[in-house]
């Protein structure tokens, strides 16, 4: 399957408070998104996280750098609008040994600064507008907004604080904070809307302004990290690919920095000799390297094209007839071959046998193994839910098509439905796809899907059954 911001003293008065009206009607307004998650939360998860970026990241451990950069970060905290700023928040500005031009922050205040921004920016404006961006970021609470948005069962409270230790940053270091963990889990909090972008780019040029900083320099970062995008050849860097740009980035910060009375400049002077400081240390590595090497951590790289369990193609090992369990956060549990490997994506996990997923011909297949998820369902009728949900999956797979009826049966004593399916294989011939499905407590469809090359249906479809029996659904 396919995958996928006096009389003249009097006149003078007046005209300054016009003045400062003007900049108050000028400047865009930022209001917070809803969120149905606490400030407390926020910083909960945040500390979590950072623990775990802790492990696996290479923090630099500088007095001078250290020094320097949480100046740099307690001023853009202080020029920050005060509606914004919760008294839990623990902001912490840290140092990473690492190439790419980028940082993150996380939910609640912690923040990380690739050493790659530095070596990239041509002022200390340029650093303080991306920082200024995460800020944003923190203060909007962008990443529980984006959760509470997200209406996604695998997501329920419990399950966000619980999950955290080793799921932010994945567990693997390749899948370290911005590729997908289990239930996406770091997706969900550190990649962000382009609407949500845009708020962070024109709240950041407010901080930058009120910070002593002209935000246009935000806008020439930005176009720094497009150009070494493109110089990399290898598409976006790892920024661009949790910060989408929204368009017309310039032209809207050069816009609102119009509007914007930049306060007394900042002291740049200590910006030189930081990058002095920063050219002394060992050298920096690159995602790729660190998620070979690992800091702490052994475990396999991820990343989208490392998330594969071996090479499809290649030949796949009858199933195991030991069996080992897994959970699926509040929602289930299942067991599954004691030898089949699972990967976690927003709303799915697949459990896959060697060389069942991965990467064929460019594009990422899904040949053998059991797939467990969750999706919206349009419908409350489960034929109907059921149908627009292979219509959904068919989307990315068009020659797929029903085998026979649905079937009425229970599923962890649910009525469900049971379907086959037919659908031409990446590997060759056609692949045979069982789907089942029921709903959960909260009405949204929760399916099981089996995929497997025709040939070899004889050799998994009692492993199959097993597991669909083993199916304990745990949301209520
Ligand atoms: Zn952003």
């Amino acid at each position: 399957m396919a995958t996928r911001t006096s009389a003249f003293r009097a006149a003078a008065l007046v005209l300054l408070a016009y003045a400062c009206v003007q900049v108050l009607q000028a400047q865009t307004k930022i209001t917070l998104p809803k969120n149905k998650y606490t400030p407390e939360q926020d910083v909960q998860l945040g500390r979590e996280a950072a623990d775990e970026a802790r492990k696996q990241y290479p923090i630099i451990n500088d007095d001078r750098i250290d020094t320097y950069l949480t100046a740099l970060g307690d001023r853009l905290v202080a020029a920050a609008p005060s509606e914004f700023k919760q008294s839990v928040y623990e902001y912490s500005f840290t140092p990473v040994n690492l190439k790419e031009i980028n940082a993150f922050a996380l939910p609640g205040g912690p923040m990380f600064v690739h050493r790659g921004m530095f070596d990239a920016a041509a002022e200390e404006g340029e650093v303080a507008g991306v920082m200024a961006h995460e800020l944003s970021h923190v203060l909007l609470r962008h990443g529980t907004a984006n959760a509470t948005k997200a209406q996604n069962p695998w997501l329920q409270l419990g399950q966000l604080a619980g999950a955290i230790g080793g799921a932010v940053v994945g567990g693997g270091l390749g899948s370290a904070i911005s590729q997908g963990s289990q239930f996406g889990l770091s997706t969900l909090l550190l990649s962000y809307s382009r609407d949500f972008e845009k708020e962070a780019d024109l709240l950041g040029a407010q901080i930058m302004a009120r910070a002593g900083y002209d935000p246009r320099a935000l806008a020439h970062m930005f176009e720094t990290i497009a150009k070494e995008a493109k110089a990399n050849g290898s598409g976006a860097p790892q920024w661009m690919s949790s910060h989408p740009d929204p368009g017309n980035r310039t032209v809207y910060i050069t816009k609102e920095a119009e509007h914007l009375e930049i306060a007394v400049p900042a002291d740049t002077s200590q910006f030189e000799p930081i990058k002095r400081v920063f050219a002394s240390l060992p050298p920096a590595k690159t995602m790729s390297e660190l998620s070979r090497t690992g800091v702490s951590s052994s475990d396999a790289s991820r990343g989208d094209a490392a998330q594969a369990v071996g090479t499809p193609g290649q030949p796949v090992s009858r199933p195991s007839t030991k069996y080992k369990a897994i959970n699926g956060g509040k929602i289930f549990q299942a067991s599954v071959p004691s030898d089949w490997t699972s990967v976690s994506s927003d709303s799915t996990i697949k459990v896959v046998p060697m060389n069942g997923y991965g990467p064929l011909r460019g594009e990422m297949v899904f040949t053998h193994g059991v797939e467990f998820g969750v999706a919206t369902a349009s419908s409350r009728n489960l034929v109907e839910a059921t149908q627009g949900w292979l219509n959904a999956v068919a989307q990315s797979n068009p020659d797929l098509r029903q085998a026979g009826n649905m079937q009425s049966l229970r599923m962890s004593n649910r009525s469900a439905l049971a379907v086959s399916l037919v659908n031409p294989s990446p590997l060759g011939g056609q692949e045979r796809i069982g789907a089942y499905t029921t709903f959960l407590a909260d009405g949204t469809l929760f399916y099981y899907l089996t995929v497997v090359p025709e040939r070899e249906q004889q050799l998994f479809q009692d492993s199959f059954t097993r597991i669909v029996n083993s199916i304990k659904l745990t949301d209520r």
